[in-house]
Order: C-alpha cells, then sequence, then structure tokens
C-alpha cells in the first residue's frame, strides 16, 4: 500500500517499545479498531499484556526488526531512546512515524536545542561541555550541568553554580559529552503536544502546567489558567517544531515560563507524552487516539477540553492506594500493570476531574 494512502481501521501497527505508553497507545488503537504488535527486548511488556501480538528482540537484531515489519502496516515508537539504527532498518521494510529525523534531535541535548533555535524557540542560555577549555571558560552560571545523551527524569544531571563545582560535576558524569544550561528562574513548567498529520495538517492539544519534583513529573493541570500572551507563544513553539521536524505523530515540547514571562523550551519528545494522559479523560480526543489518527492518516480528532483536570503519576508504593481512587468520584485511574513498585517507577496515573 502507498505510504501516503490512509490505512483503514482493521490494520495493524507496530510498536517499538513496550512500557506504559505504547500500552496506552495499543488501547487507544484497539477502540479504533486496529491491532498493534509490539516489539520489546523483554519476553513480557505491559504493552504487550493489551496488544494483538508481540516479537521479543533486541533493537540491534535485523532479523527479529524485519519479522516484526512484516507483521504490520506502519511503525511507531513509544520511546525517544530507541536506537536509530532499529528505526532506519524498520524503515527499510515499512514507514515508521513519527521518522527518523525526530529522534536523531531528540536523542541529543546539544542537537535539540540548536534545532530549537533554528526555528526560533528560544532556549535556556546554554553552552557545550566537551573540554576543560570549556570548563574554564564557562558563563552560564549557575546552570545545571546534562549529559547529551541518555538522560531523563533529571537522570545524568548536576546543578552547579561556580566553575569548580562544574570541573568536578564534569568528572563525576565521566567527562561524557554535556551541555550546560542557565539555570532558568522560572514561574512555573509548561507543556505542548502537537499532533501533525500524513498530510501536514496540525492541531495542537491546550497546555498543561506542569509540577514536577526530583525531576520528575508529579502533576500536569488543564486549564493552566496562563495568560493568553503565554499560551500563544508556547502553542506557536509546539507547530513550529512539529512542522520544522515535518513529523507524522505527535511531539511534545517541555518549555519554563521565567518570572519575566519569556517561554524557553527545555526539551522535546516525538511521542505520547506524561503531561498528555490528562486527554485521556479530559480532552475529546486522547493523545493516544490522536497519535493512532495521525500515523494512518486518518482526520485529527476535536481537542475540545470536556472537564477541568489535574493528572497526578503514581510513583513507587503510591499506586497501592488504587481503592482509595476506586471510592473517589472524580478521579479516573490508570494502572499500567507492572509488577514491582520501586522508588521512581512510575506505576499508573490517576487524572481527577471537575466536569465544565
Ligand atoms: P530535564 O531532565 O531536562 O527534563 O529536567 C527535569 C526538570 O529539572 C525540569 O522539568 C525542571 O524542573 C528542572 N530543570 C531542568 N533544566 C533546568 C534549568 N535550566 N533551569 C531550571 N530548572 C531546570
Amino acid at each position: 500500500m502507498p505510504a501516503s494512502k490512509p490505512l483503514p481501521p482493521g490494520s495493524t501497527i507496530g510498536i517499538l517499545g513496550g512500557g506504559q505508553l505504547g500500552r496506552m497507545t495499543a488501547l487507544a488503537a484497539a477502540r479504533l479498531g486496529y491491532r498493534c504488535i509490539v516489539f520489546a527486548p523483554d519476553a513480557h511488556s505491559i504493552a504487550a499484556d493489551v496488544a494483538a501480538g508481540h516479537v521479543q528482540g533486541a533493537y540491534d537484531d535485523t532479523d527479529a526488526l524485519a519479522r516484526f515489519a512484516a507483521q504490520v502496516d506502519v511503525i511507531t515508537y513509544e520511546f525517544e531512546n530507541v536506537p536509530e539504527a532499529a528505526v532506519t532498518e524498520c524503515l527499510r521494510h515499512r514507514p515508521v512515524r513519527p521518522g527518523v529525523r525526530p529522534i536523531h534531535v531528540a536523542q541529543h541535548r546539544l542537537r535539540e536545542k540548536e534545532f530549537f533555535r533554528s526555528l526560533g524557540i528560544g532556549t535556556a542560555d546554554y553552552q557545550p561541555i566537551r573540554s576543560d577549555a570549556d570548563v574554564a571558560a564557562a558563563t552560564a552560571l549557575p546552570g545545571i550541568l546534562k549529559t547529551c545523551t541518555e538522560g531523563y527524569d533529571g537522570k545524568g544531571q548536576a546543578r552547579v553554580s561556580s566553575r569548580a563545582e562544574l570541573a568536578a560535576a564534569w568528572e563525576k558524569l565521566e567527562r561524557r559529552e554535556c551541555v550546560l544550561e542557565a539555570l532558568v528562574d522560572f514561574q512555573c513548567e509548561i507543556s505542548v503536544l502537537v499532533a501533525r498529520s500524513l498530510d501536514g495538517t496540525t492541531r495542537s492539544f491546550p497546555i498543561g502546567l506542569n509540577h514536577h519534583r526530583d525531576g520528575i513529573l508529579r502533576t500536569t493541570s488543564v486549564p493552566s489558567n496562563l495568560p493568553a500572551k503565554i499560551l500563544a507563544t508556547a502553542e506557536r513553539f509546539g507547530l513550529e517544531l512539529a512542522n520544522g521536524l515535518d513529523l507524522v505523530g505527535l511531539v511534545a515540547l517541555e518549555m519554563f515560563v521565567a518570572r519575566d514571562g519569556q517561554v524557553l523550551a527545555n526539551e522535546m519528545a516525538p511521542r505520547p507524552h506524561n503531561s498528555g494522559h490528562w486527554t485521556i479523560d479530559a480532552c475529546a480526543t486522547s493523545q493516544f487516539e490522536q497519535l493512532v489518527r495521525a500515523i494512518c492518516g486518518l482526520p485529527l480528532g476535536p481537542v475540545d477540553v470536556l472537564a477541568a483536570s489535574r493528572m497526578e503519576n503514581l510513583i513507587g508504593d503510591e499506586a497501592a492506594d488504587w481503592a482509595r481512587y476506586l471510592g473517589d468520584p472524580t478521579a479516573r485511574l490508570h494502572l499500567y500493570g507492572k509488577g514491582t513498585a520501586r522508588p521512581g517507577r512510575k506505576m499508573g496515573h490517576v487524572t481527577f476531574v471537575t466536569p465544565r
């Protein structure tokens, strides 16, 4: 089937990755009559638990990837650190949406920031840290030193307030390629989620107000009740990004709103995003359904807010409180079916809704 033709319900979607985002994508796809096959390295995954099938394989196992691709009509990924080579291999067999470029950019913090700037999307001051000379010349202080690759949820980061602290922190990060970002004195953190379909149509979800603790998202509230000017800038950045990446699918952009009202991009993820989970219970179309619509070439769904909502992540043993949420008429509980609750592990989320 030519890549540009819509894939009708009954088609099969391949998902690279077996986590909760893949799981919720498979659930949304099933509702629209699609089948999903999950590719993951483990014999058991929480996405495969709710999918029509799964292929177990390492991301560098080209035979396993080819077997997977042969069973599906289109492929997406549920985490941005999926190896680029795995996506390139899949592309030899089937369309991969959102594609290689979005992960190429998202997997490297410096590349990502340069890309933001090239699109006119504001960022905090930053500088590459690759040598002792870079450390000695650093001016983005106080700041946060972040590894360029493989950092997430606050991992691979250190706050530094002087060049001496920077030097020590860089040693601790094993002198890996890093970016030093000036610490933003922000009033709040927000995110925008934009879907872009096969024909280039874009649609932006209402912006969420996010609270993080220890580098991990704790809550998202919608509406954010921020001034229209800030929301318009954030939405414009999201649309510029989706178009700039020429992606088909979803992209989330996390941003800081500085005290002076400036909107500064922090990082992006070309996939469904934790800060978009509220859409399942409080938006006309969920982010997961929107992803399915986009990658299958269907019209994008409406994004009207149906209720004011606050999504809370259930991290570690917080999910043990499930009975309390089930007893609360305003709570919509989502558990991911993960076995062991470890500290910092996202076990589920609950969305509190107040119908308008
Ligand atoms: P990240 O891993 O880049 O998503 O960062 C995780 C969290 O750390 C962010 O959501 C912020 O709360 C905080 N953070 C990261 N970078 C900065 C910065 N440049 N200034 C202030 N806070 C930051």
